[in-house]
């Protein structure tokens, strides 16, 4: 997904200023782009930590002033000491006040700056993201924010301690303007709601969502869209309605355990306003995909904790799940809690920073098994079967417009087919399951769904089978360090 906090500072720079740039994950920043620079804006999340310092490090080779600002420094400035400028929480005073200090003068302070947020914009006067700055028909998915905050106070969970409990939102003018204009800059295919809960403010949920429908009608249903929402979505068919007009095919849901008594220790209640495999169920009928998220090495696990969660896969039918251990975030109810317990471990050779009543090794081994065996290919494939007999066809009827029959979109298509046949279909050991599920659905040609799950279960399967061998970390949030060389364009 393109990064959208640092699309927002490049939107909201005061004119006239230059911008070059460059995310990472696609694009190593060269010699050259720094010569170019005077000053340096830098953005990330906990995980890219030693990516983060390690721009800060180049960036100071080249002796220019970098600022770094993100959901990371917001909650750990004391992890960035070299940076010049640390801008603390979200656009607002402090936006400003960096800008005019780096107006003045771009050396390099004598010593870091931090400058803090105390008086936040409001979301409604957030300029549209500088969408026109990066290649978006190179990204995956599309990303775009709707509200921020989340009213709940789940125990691991550190969006309500940076962001608050009460949603701030966005009008839906802007997010419609916003459509238009991923649409402009050459987006395909779809775009993810990033708010941490869609429904955070369900009366703004309802209110956007007649306006996603008639925008979704006035462009040929151009994009699919996807979010993140509590499970007591299921609760509000009224809302599921209208998401499956405005063509939402997927929801991210921190389901986290099937454990009832786990769902109570870590403030999570809300799970179970309906019973969980209902829900879900309840969600599918709508069309709706669910994406799981899967926590390990809670405190309430037993030693048979990995076999439940096994056994929530195969009951739910959720084809993906991100299956994580547990990492204790600064800024959250749990973190405060282990530091009193003295159960917080910085070490980065461990696959996580909590001390767990389980033995170590035990949670580790634990996740690898249920990683290696909720996605074999043969269970993987079974999964997204049943989400083609029982979910899919509960969508809407999509019409043949001419933007989604676009060239563009047809050649996108055709590349990322080609591809799959050949990488999936060809040179894979599991391309039996692969054919034995894409057969039929070539035969009835939905070729949409042959690309997107041969896809996004290729990933899967190879991910898993580095995760179950010890190739991957078993915490996508630890800072332990792994071997990610950064893609040459
Ligand atoms: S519901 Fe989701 S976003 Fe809200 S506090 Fe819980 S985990 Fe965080």
């Amino acid at each position: 997904m393109p990064p959208q906090g640092l699309l927002l500072i490049a939107a909201s720079l005061p004119k006239g200023w230059e911008v070059r740039f460059l995310d990472e994950n696609m694009k190593v920043a060269t010699d050259e782009d720094f010569d170019w620079a005077d000053a340096v804006f830098v953005s990330g999340m906990h995980i890219q930590r030693p990516q983060i310092n390690d721009i800060c490090r180049r960036a100071h080779e080249h002796d220019l002033a970098v600022a770094l600002g993100g959901p990371s420094v917001s909650a750990c400035p004391e992890n960035y000491p070299d940076f010049d400028y640390l801008h603390v929480g979200e656009l607002g005073d402090a936006t400003e006040e960096l800008f005019r200090r780096l107006a003045r003068d771009t050396s390099r302070p004598d010593k870091q700056v931090v400058l803090t947020t105390q008086e936040r914009r409001e979301m409604s006067e957030f300029p549209i993201p500088a969408y026109e700055l990066i290649p978006l028909e190179r990204y995956f998915l599309g990303s775009i924010q709707f509200s921020s905050g989340c009213p709940y106070q789940c125990e691991f969970c550190d969006i309500p301690g940076l962001y608050g409990r009460n949603p701030r939102l966005k009008t839906p003018e802007q997010v419609t303007a916003e459509l238009d204009k991923l649409l402009e800059c050459g987006l395909t295919g779809s775009v993810y709601f990033v708010d941490d809960n869609f429904i955070g403010n369900r009366k703004a949920a309802l209110d956007l969502l007649p306006h996603l429908v008639e925008w979704q009608k006035r462009n040929g249903f151009a994009l699919q869209f996807a979010c993140e929402a509590t499970l007591n979505i299921a609760k509000r068919p009224e809302i599921l309605a209208l998401m499956r007009d405005a063509y939402f095919a997927t929801v991210f849901c921190g389901i986290e355990t099937p454990d009832p008594a786990a769902l109570k220790a870590m403030s999570k209640q809300h799970n179970m306003v309906v019973p969980i495999l209902e829900g879900v169920q309840t969600l599918n009928s709508y069309g709706l995909e669910v994406v799981s998220g899967i926590i390990l090495g809670l405190d309430t696990d037993s030693l048979e904790a990995g076999e439940g969660i096994l056994e929530f896969v195969d009951q739910s039918e959720i084809p993906l799940l991100t299956i994580n251990l547990l990492q204790a975030l600064p800024k959250t109810p749990l973190w405060d809690r282990l530091k009193r317990e003295g159960r917080l471990i910085e070490d980065s050779d461990r696959d996580s920073n909590v001390d767990f009543l389980l033995p170590y090794d035990h949670v580790v081994s634990t996740w690898r098994e249920c990683m290696g065996r909720a996605y074999t290919p043969e269970k993987l494939f079974a999964r997204f079967e049943y989400q083609v007999i029982h979910t899919y066809p509960n969508r809407i009827k999509l019409p043949n417009s001419k933007e989604r029959l676009s060239f563009r979109n047809i050649k996108r298509g055709l590349t990322m087919l080609a591809n799959i046949v050949w990488q999936v279909g060809v040179k894979s050991d599991y391309r039996r399951e692969f054919w034995k599920f894409s057969l039929p659905l070539l035969k009835r040609g939905d070729i949409e769904r042959v690309i997107t799950v041969g896809l996004v279960a290729h990933h899967l399967i190879l991910f898993a089978r580095d995760a179950s061998g010890g190739q991957q970390n078993a915490s996508y949030y630890s800072t332990r360090l792994r071997d990610m060389p950064v893609a040459a364009e």
